[in-house]
Formats: structure tokens, sequence, C-alpha cells
């Protein structure tokens, strides 16, 4: 066993949560303290401009004495994905637990989820997978053909549909975790490398407490490009196809118009379709440059080494 404080660990990102912290902190700390589970807390500020970084140091000092409490705060809005790395890294308890501040996954879910972990030694990961999405139709049919997409081309891993990022685990997850170190973070797929023996439970996400969702169709398109990107290269290989395709194509055109020529005599027209067979290529090239291009940026990035994400502060309700 290791050297962990705690039962369990909360990590909870906040970005914009003013409005549900407060709720979110004393449902967690009655439930699990009826419970007799022994919890800590990890609030990470995501560059809130709503006064969560007042609020959470607040909430550190009136957790002195009582609860375990810890909050980072971000130099900046660095994203959910860096929230939690965050999070995961001061976790010290013996498992962790990953839930929203919105009150969309309950602490009683949290609870359930530990309990379910501790009953079944063989499991290393309790992860809630989202039943009845109330989601507009376009948005369903945009996630169901990312799963199909990303699952089809992933070279060695394939993520179940819906699954969320409300998961509760043991240490030895948390630390496979944290040694990915990739910047651009994509936790759905970074669970499915790691491995470990996941249990699926159904779950219903509740009505937000308050506020609104932070996710646009924008960031969520970028999200889903950065799981594709970044665990296949797959897309790479798809030039290699279309340029055979495409050989293939002009030697078959090539015979046709040569035999026309020799049986009838015919001189193949040929600007129109000189001038579709120019933009289909150039069309083609640039597509697959800018493939190229989406590898070479991502490299880029990683290769710079930047920090995952800054933080201003960290306070600490168990520390002077
Ligand atoms: N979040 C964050 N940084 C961001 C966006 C969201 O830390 O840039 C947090 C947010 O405060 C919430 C959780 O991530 O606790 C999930 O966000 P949200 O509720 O907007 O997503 P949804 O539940 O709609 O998937
Ligand atoms: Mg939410």
């Amino acid at each position: 066993m290791s050297d962990a404080l705690y039962d369990l660990t909360l990590v909870v990102p906040c970005y914009n949560e003013a409005d549900n912290i407060p709720l979110f902190y004393k449902t967690a700390t009655e439930c699990f303290e009826q419970a007799g589970v022994g919890i800590e807390i990890v609030f990470v500020n995501d560059g809130s401009q709503d006064g969560t970084a007042q609020l959470l140091r607040r909430v550190v000092e009136s957790a002195r004495g009582k609860h375990a409490v810890q909050a980072i705060d971000f130099s900046r809005n660095f994203g959910k994905e860096s929230a939690l790395y965050a999070g995961m890294q001061v976790a010290r308890g013996n498992n962790i637990c990953l839930i929203d501040a919105d009150m969309q996954q309950t602490p009683h879910d949290a609870l359930r989820m530990y309990r379910l972990l501790m009953e079944n030694a063989d499991v290393d990961c309790v992860a809630a997978c989202q039943v009845d999405r109330k989601e507009g139709f376009v948005l369903k049919l945009f996630k169901r053909a990312f799963y199909r997409t990303f699952n089809g081309m992933a070279d060695d891993i394939s993520i179940p549909a819906n699954v969320s990022d409300f998961r509760v685990f043991r240490r030895p997850v948390r630390d496979a975790l944290l040694a990915l170190p990739e910047r651009e973070r994509f936790s759905k797929g970074l669970f499915a490398w790691i491995g470990f023996n996941t249990l699926e439970i159904p779950y219903e996400a509740e009505q937000r407490a308050a506020g609104t969702s932070k996710w646009s169709f924008r960031k969520l398109f970028r999200y889903a490009a950065t799981g594709i990107f970044g665990f296949t290269t797959w897309p790479l290989k798809i030039a290699v196809w279309l340029g055979s395709i495409c050989a293939v194509a002009a030697v078959i055109y090539l015979l046709s118009v040569l035999a026309e020529y020799l049986l009838y005599g015919t001189n193949a027209p040929g600007y129109p379709t000189l001038a579709c067979l120019i933009l289909l290529f150039g069309g083609l090239q640039l597509a697959v440059l800018g493939v190229i291009g989406e590898y070479l940026g991502r490299d880029y990035i990683e290769n710079k080494r930047r920090p995952i994400y800054l933080a201003k502060e960290h306070l600490d309700s168990t520390k002077e």
C-alpha cells in the first residue's frame, strides 16, 4: 500500500463555477462523512472570471481543522484536461475521483462508484457511461460519427461510446496517467491507452445546478481533432491510398482516350477535363498537405515541452 493520507481524493475542475462550488462542497463533505470515507477535495480553478478564485480561498480557510481541501489557481484558462492533470498531481488519496463542479455528477454517485471499486479487488477503475444524454440530434449524430471514426482508425485502442471523465480509480491508474507527458491531452484516449481493468456503469447526468456548459460546437470539434490526431497516424496514410487510386484512375483514363483515338480517330476534347483534373489534384494535394501540417503543428507544440499548466497559487487547508 502507498503512504496515501486519504481514502479518496475528489479532483474538481472549476471554470466559472462560483455558483456551484458551495453546494458541491457541502454535499460532498456531508455525503462522504456519513459514509465514513476519509476524503480530500482538490479544486482547480481554471482561470475563471467570476470570483471562483476568491471563493476557493474562503473555502480553504473555512475548511481548516475540519476538512482536507486544496485549491490550485491557474494563471489563465488551460482547459479541463490540464485542470484534471494538476489535481491528480497533488492528490494524496489512495483512490482518485474525477468529478465536475456543476452537480451534473453527484457526490452520491461518486460514493457509489467508490464502493464498487472497493468491493471489486480486480477492478482498477470505475467509469460512468452516460445513457440517454439530453442533447440535440445533430450533436448526437456528430458524437456517434466521432466514436466510429476514432475506433476505426486508432491503431491499438478503442474507446467505448459515451464513456465520461466521471471516474473513480486506484492510485496506480493515476500514476500511469501522470506519466503520459503530452500537452494536448485527450483523457478518453489516455484512459484507453493505459489499459487497466475498467468497469463501466450506466448513469444519467443531472441538470447543471447553475451556469451553462462550457462546451461549444467549435471546442468539441477541436477536442475530437485532438483525439484523432493524437492517437492515430491513419490520416497520414490516406495520402498513399488517395495517390494510388488516382494513379490507377489516370492510367485507365489514358487507356480509354488512346483506345478512342485509335478506334474512332476522335481527338479527345481536352479543356474541361483538364480544368477538372487540375482542380481535383490541386485540392487533393492541399488536403494531404493540411493533414501533414496538422501533425507537424502538434509535434511542434509537444516539442516545446512547455508545462501543461501554470499555477499562481496552491492553498492547502491542512498546512499553515
Ligand atoms: N471546465 C474547466 N475548464 C474549462 C471548461 C470546463 O475546468 O475550460 C470544468 C467545468 O467547470 C466543469 C467541468 O469542467 O466542472 C465540465 O464542464 P462543463 O459542465 O462545461 O461540460 P459538460 O458537463 O457540459 O460536458
Ligand atoms: Mg457539466
